[in-house]
């Protein structure tokens, strides 16, 4: 099926490529994840991005996570890597822990669930279903060519040799943990259809780290809802024990003890298998505050999205707590981390109390911390230098205000504030 699924994988790139050189900003808009949150459920409008994840939704049903292991790009970057790291001897390990759980679950309810539920529910929202292919153009989502090329390297490439094969899927992917649950309820799943020689063929081979070989011992199916479907297992078993089968769903669940599952102790532990893992379930209660933590610090800082700074955060937070590395270079992460993130925390709270401020319209406050901002801040900022303007405008202190107004012109000409900024200024000029 292997062959299969890079044809897959290489018609969505083709097809990705062709929707932004031929439909740009016409037909067909943003085919993102993010849209069904942002604009279906936030805002009502049904577009190509939404009925996307609204068909990736119900399929999953039936076939299990399909989508992510047959035609998402970020599964196919990951796949490469592995691929490269491969041809040059490197078999990175997997890492088990239950930030796998946590993690892509905070992070699809604190940025999409909850934001976007609580704009449709605002009595001031204007909530309306529509129907709009095209809108927004394909570009909406896309970070610039830094951030999208750091993404690319960390939760492609440097995620998967640090965490293993799929980390970013395992670890941060919050359409993962969206399709988690039609996942566990799928009719088609990898099931045991002969008989097994516990060999662990199909468990070394899961991109996943899914101990296949003890799921399909104890349950007769793979029960864990990170699988992709991507059939390795099944090519790997070399008793042609495993099948990807249909069973009613109603049926499927008579021998499953959830209790049993949730403190499953046998896992990852058969001798033919352990070297291919590292645990480091014993230190889940320090690394998931901290990993939640370090990502809510550095997220939306110097335009890093969620999917970067929650990628960073796994990365380090799993890296400190790795005894395979020397305690010299975990301890010298852990405070390189502590003083990043000290850093970004007072770059957040100056951000917190300027906004704040301003609001208020108690501008000599509000200008002391978007000082601090400005100042501190390793690259220029459009909106904060727009804020300073209006903050010395509201003071009367005109050339402080024409001078943060012309570096916010140069980076955000088409602003909302700085052509509302502009337009104070020529009055006051006047
Ligand atoms: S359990 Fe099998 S089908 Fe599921 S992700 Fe692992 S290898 Fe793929
Ligand atoms: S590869 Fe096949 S025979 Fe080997 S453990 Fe897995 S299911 Fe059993």
């Amino acid at each position: 099926m292997q062959k299969y699924r890079i044809i897959s994988f290489s018609l969505v790139h083709i097809l990705i490529l062709i929707h932004v050189l031929w439909f740009k900003n016409s037909t067909v808009g943003s085919f993102d994840f993010q849209e069904f949150f942002d604009r279906f459920i936030g805002m009502g409008v049904l577009n190509a991005g939404s009925i996307m994840v609204i068909v990736a939704f119900f399929s999953t049903l039936i076939f299990g996570r399909f989508f992510c292991g047959w035609l998402c790009h970020f599964g196919a970057v990951q796949e490469f890597a592995w691929w490269v790291f491969d041809k040059f001897g490197i078999k990175p390990k997997t890492i088990n822990s239950r930030l796998i759980t946590f993690l892509p679950l905070f992070v699809l309810f604190n940025f999409y669930i909850i934001p976007n539920i609580s704009k449709a529910l605002n009595p001031a929202s204007n909530w309306q279903l529509s129907l709009n292919l095209s809108y927004p153009e394909v570009w909406t989502f896309l970070p610039g060519v830094v951030i999208g090329s750091l993404t690319f390297i960390v939760d492609g490439f440097l995620i998967v040799y640090l965490l293993g094969r799929k980390g970013f899927c395992r670890f941060v992917c919050p359409w993962g943990a969206f399709l988690k649950l039609p996942t566990s309820l799928s009719t088609f799943k990898v099931r045991k259809t002969g008989s097994c020689t516990n060999c662990n063929m199909c468990t070394s081979g899961c991109p996943i780290g899914i101990d296949v070989s003890n799921e399909i011992n104890n349950y007769n199916k793979v029960i864990n809802s990170n699988c992709t479907s991507c059939m390795i297992c099944i090519d790997n078993c070399p008793e042609k024990a495993l099948s990807y089968k249909f069973q009613n769903p109603v049926n499927d669940y008579d021998n499953l003890n959830l209790i049993d599952f949730a403190y499953n102790k046998t896992s990852y532990v058969n001798d033919l298998i352990k070297e291919k893992f590292i645990s480091l379930r014993d230190y889940d209660l320090f690394m998931v505050p901290f990993c939640i933590v370090f990502g809510l610090l550095l997220d939306g800082l110097f335009h890093i999205g969620h999917m970067l700074s929650f990628g960073l955060a796994s990365i380090i937070t799993l890296t400190i707590f790795n005894n395979n590395f020397s305690f010299f270079f975990r301890r010298s992460i852990f405070i390189i981390a502590i003083i990043f993130m000290s850093f970004n925390g007072f770059l957040k709270y100056s951000q917190y109390k300027a906004i704040n401020h301003f609001n208020n319209q108690e501008y000599s406050k509000a200008i002391q911390y978007f000082e601090d901002i400005v100042f501190y801040y390793p690259i220029e900022v459009g909106k904060y230098h727009a804020y300073l303007g209006v903050c010395y405008l509201k003071l009367n202190k005109i050339e402080n205000s024409i001078k943060h107004y012309e570096i916010a012109k140069n980076i955000i000409p088409d602003n909302p504030n700085i052509i509302q900024l502009e337009k104070l200024l020529s009055r006051v000029r006047r």
